[in-house]
């Protein structure tokens, strides 16, 4: 089968990514599925991997390369062990990003994302950007009738990072309240429609590029900023005072020390993008009760609620299509955000 594997971390980025014809995966356990590949997005950790961030953590031993990236996976079942028994060859499926082991505490408590004994397929095994990968049965969502796998792919991780900060969010939030979602791509496009789906908060969207902004009044936002040098001021001055929440898509070059200076008096950030280092004087945090936090993906229930979201039509993913020939152009193009929403290969 065809798969574009990495060879090289490059901090520069300026490594391409090999497509090669490698072995076609076989079931080795019982609990594991083979999925046709019917879509994966193209995600910032994948060009977090390329750089080298993720390397001690995932590849400690330096024997990793070459591997196939690629975490945002739906398609069609095309073979399963022996013991599963919920999915068959031939059904569409989203992925959820974790094989989680369905044994340890965590897992039992549905804390996917704690699980003791997860394997992250595109995060130091195999993954999608290829014709097929491997899974488990756990991770496996059947699509309803209906939902293709290229208009969803993305939704099993930037879409379910969203959802979950979104939900989490929308616990705090009410009519009269105010969300300020800082970065309006993949993930916060999703978020917005999120939120707007769980609460009847309002919405103010931050973006530099003016398609992503654009793309955020279309979804509904109700203010939408370009997040120049007085955007700090102009939140305080639409919300009286700071928002309730503020979802930080960004966590980098500088933004991760805007954030926390938008929320009000008792509000709570959540950092899901990542990269840089959040820096609060202990008095602001005092002063104003601000709550900081982190939100990681997400778990397997709160994916099989945004494709219901999704089902009834108030959740969609935004994306531009490229072949699995393309994805080193695909990959450029998301660096240099050419396109708004998700990028998504299709092998
Ligand atoms: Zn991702
Ligand atoms: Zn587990």
């Amino acid at each position: 089968m065809k798969a574009a594997r990495l060879y090289d971390y490059d901090p520069d980025m300026n490594v391409s990514l090999r497509i090669e014809n490698v072995q076609t995966p076989t079931i080795k356990a019982p609990d594991e599925v083979i999925v046709k590949v019917g879509a994966a997005g193209l995600c910032r950790t994948d060009l977090h991997i390329i750089e080298g961030v993720w390397r001690e953590i995932m590849d400690p031993d330096g024997a990793l390369l070459p591997y196939t990236m690629g975490h945002e996976n739906a398609g069609w079942i095309e073979d399963v062990g022996s013991a599963v028994k919920s999915v068959k060859p031939g059904d569409a499926v989203i992925c959820h990003p974790l094989r989680t082991c369905g044994i340890c505490l965590p897992c039992r408590y549905g804390e996917d994302m704690y699980c003791e004994h997860g394997l992250f397929p595109g995060l130091g095994l195999d993954g999608g950007f290829a014709e097929y990968f491997v899974t488990n049965e756990r991770s496996v969502i059947k699509l309803g009738d209906g939902i293709r796998p290229l208009d969803v792919a993305p939704m099993a991780d930037a879409g379910i990072t969203a959802y979950r900060a979104a939900k989490r969010a929308s616990k705090l939030l009410h009519p009269g309240t105010t969300a300020v979602i800082l970065g309006v791509g993949g993930l916060g496009h999703i978020a917005l429609q999120s939120l707007k789906a769980l609460s009847g908060c309002r919405v103010i969207a931050i973006d530099r590029e003016p398609a992503a902004r654009a793309l955020a009044k279309d979804l509904g936002a109700d203010i939408v900023l370009d997040g120049g040098p007085t955007v700090i001021e102009e939140v305080h001055d639409h919300t009286g005072g700071g928002a309730q929440v503020v979802i930080d898509f960004v966590g980098e070059l500088g933004v991760e020390n805007i954030t926390w200076r938008m929320a009000r008096k008792g509000g709570q950030t959540f950092v899901v993008g990542y990269g840089g280092t959040v820096q609060v004087p202990t008095l602001d945090l005092v002063v104003n009760e601000i709550n900081i936090g982190g939100s990681l993906v997400g778990n397997y229930t709160e994916l099989v609620e945004l494709m219901e979201l999704n089902a009834d039509g108030k959740v969609k993913m935004h994306y531009e299509q490229y072949g699995l020939d393309e994805i080193n152009t695909a990959l450029s193009d998301f660096k240099n955000r050419k396109f708004v929403g998700r990028g998504v290969i299709v092998p």
